[in-house]
């Protein structure tokens, strides 16, 4: 019997899974502070919500998806992004009027595994629905921005496009597709069978890139009401100091997306895959699956690459080792005093000698040592130089102070 996980996952654990807390504590914060509740969607859906909403041309749908068939003979899909979903649960809830959201939680992908790029991986995001204006879209790129500044990802870059709406992007796609058919014989085979299909996503393609560089931009051939919603989104942008660099190869990998497309770049990360997160506009994707108009705006990034990315120590994970000169029953009790005040407290559970305690505190990396010598007497306390006696109930105020 082999103890792998199956190809493409990881079982994440001690002391990697320090970080891991830290970045997802952290999207908490930054998802409450811009408003966006907690929503929680099933991680697997209809297949037709996939097929419907993500556009049956793209990549993901049509090699990606973990399908299957129930036991009651419907087609399921493990979700491979988290828009969908709760596109699809807004308009179950019927609510009216602007709305938000914010997920995290696992995503599905049957990709080829390496490096930031996994079968199974961890996505946190935000849907902002039945919005229209531009501050929507800076509000949502500000976010994410933010965030990921806070948690350290090393070399973040802020990548901008538009990809135009309904009313300038079929000429433009004609305009690429023309373009494009000029210049089979120099594409790969991959991006010829998408001339047709897809052709903006050709200008996605790494191999083909040096001979697209003049290529047709999206940008260039925006609407008014297009260029002017760009404009108002660069605009915010610049007022809230988020730098940015505009690129019109930037397509999304995904079909639903109008107007504003962006991503986040961690130009540090020594890996192929270097978007730690990406969004933008999707105002059409609520009717593709069947819904009212609802324009929306999100993004979404994935924890995985923002781990690898993110230069920030993790802090340890308790503050405080008691050690006990009695039995661990002291200890027990002792740290549950210290608990309930609010420290993050370990103990020896295996009566162990006093020496052997010391040595199980050293790993586990804690800063400061109670030590228990009778079960109702003060208590040893120990913090860098620092070496006091003290009641337990004063503990956790003279450790607070230092620790915080
Ligand atoms: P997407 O949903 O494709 O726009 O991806 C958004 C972000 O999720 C990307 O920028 C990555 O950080 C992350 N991501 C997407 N696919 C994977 C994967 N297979 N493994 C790890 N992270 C991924």
């Amino acid at each position: 019997m082999s103890f792998q996980p199956p190809p493409g996952t990881d079982d994440i654990g001690a002391p990697q899974s320090h970080i891991w807390r830290e970045v997802l504590r952290e999207w908490e914060t930054w998802a409450d502070c811009y408003g966006y509740p907690l929503v929680m969607t099933p991680l697997f859906e209809a297949t037709d919500l996939f097929e419907r909403g993500v556009g049956d041309a793209t990549e993901v749908v049509t090699k990606q998806m973990y399908t299957f068939t129930d036991k009651g003979g419907r087609s399921v899909t493990l979700r491979h992004e988290g828009t969908a979903g709760v596109v699809r649960a807004f308009l179950n809830a019927g609510v009216k009027g602007a709305w938000k959201g914010a997920y995290s939680g696992p995503m599905f992908r049957y990709e080829r595994p390496q490096a930031g790029r996994r079968r199974q991986f961890w996505q946190v995001g935000v849907e902002y629905l039945d919005v229209e204006g531009p501050a929507a879209d800076a509000e949502v790129v500000e976010l994410g921005f933010r965030f990921l500044n806070a948690v350290e990802v090393a070399g973040l870059e802020v990548v901008l496009n538009s990809l135009g709406d309904e009313v300038c992007r079929p000429g433009y796609v004609a305009t690429l597709r023309g373009y494009l058919d000029e210049r089979r014989s120099q594409l790969c085979d991959e991006s010829v069978s998408l001339i047709d299909s897809n052709p903006l996503r050709v200008l996605d393609c790494k191999v083909c890139a040096p001979v697209l560089g003049d290529a047709p931009a999206m940008k260039d051939h925006l609407c008014a009401a297009c260029a002017d919603h760009y404009a108002g989104v660069k605009a915010s942008l610049d007022r809230l100091d988020v730098p940015y660099t505009e690129d019109g190869r930037l397509v999304r990998g995904l079909d639903y997306y109008t107007r504003t497309a962006f991503e986040y770049i961690a130009t540090d990360l020594a890996t192929a895959q270097n978007a730690v997160g990406g969004g933008g506009r999707y105002d059409g994707l609520a009717e593709s699956i069947g819904g009212r108009r609802a324009p929306g705006v999100g993004f979404a990034l994935g924890i995985d690459r923002i781990v690898l990315s993110s230069s920030r120590a993790p802090s340890p994970p308790v503050d405080v080792f008691v050690i006990s000169e009695t039995n661990p029953s002291d200890a027990l009790v002792a740290s549950s005093v210290l608990r309930s005040e609010g420290l993050r407290v370990d103990f020896d559970t295996e009566g162990r000698s006093v020496k052997a305690q010391f040595k199980v505190a050293s790993r586990s990396a804690a800063p400061a040592r109670v030590i228990v010598s009778d079960s109702s007497g003060p208590v040893g306390v120990r913090y860098g130089n620092d070496n006091i006696d003290l009641p337990i109930g004063e503990v956790a105020e003279w450790l607070m102070q230092r620790l915080r």
